[in-house]
């Protein structure tokens, strides 16, 4: 094992639905990006999207940031954790409404299988919401592990009730 802390590229998505969504984004994005661990690259446009699963709840704000981490996928995760608790999420329904969701995108080039944590996120090649905000901050065409190069995801997936918001 290295002694020296290895500093890795991460993108996550961003989603919230419920209390001013906008200002959840916005203010999940300052507490990420302060993190000491974490490092500011870029952050996509916000975008507004339809709901997936229970259509009866409002449309979500969705981003996708980018940045450096010295922190492992299971400690960020649990970083990210802490800062949906902190902005009052509440977990009942699978895929209901929610202040504030934070799903690590991809980590590096690494492919992460654990009961509690899939990266490449296991949804990241069906979502609209997801891609293309992730396409907006990506200079070159990007291999998704495991999975495709992401203009090629993108030609396949539908961006329906996807706009952006704020740039
Ligand atoms: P989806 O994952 O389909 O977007 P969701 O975001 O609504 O659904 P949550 O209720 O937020 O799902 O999370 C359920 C669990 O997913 C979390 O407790 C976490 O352990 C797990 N999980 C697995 N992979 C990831 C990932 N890449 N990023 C964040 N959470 C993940
Ligand atoms: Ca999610
Ligand atoms: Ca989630």
């Amino acid at each position: 094992m290295s002694l020296s802390e290895s500093w890795n590229e991460v993108f996550i998505g961003l989603g919230s639905n419920l209390d001013n969504p906008i200002q959840h984004i916005q203010q999940a994005i300052s507490a990420i990006t302060q993190l000491t661990t974490v490092e500011f690259i870029a952050c996509s446009s916000l975008y507004n999207s339809l709901p997936v699963g229970p259509q009866d709840q409002p449309n979500f704000v969705n981003a996708v940031l980018r940045i450096k981490t010295c922190l492992t996928p299971q400690n960020l995760l649990k970083a990210l954790q802490n800062i949906e608790n902190d902005h009052g999420r509440v977990r009942n329904q699978h895929w209901g409404a929610r202040t504030l969701d934070l799903d690590i995108l991809l980590y590096g080039t690494d492919i992460v299988k654990e009961p509690n944590l899939q990266i490449p996120h296991a949804e990241i090649s069906n979502r609209g919401f997801v891609l293309y905000p992730l396409a907006e901050i990506v200079a070159e065409d990007l291999f998704i592990p495991g999975k495709a190069y992401l203009s090629e995801l993108l030609t396949a997936c539908q961006a329906d009730g996807l706009w952006k918001i704020q740039s």
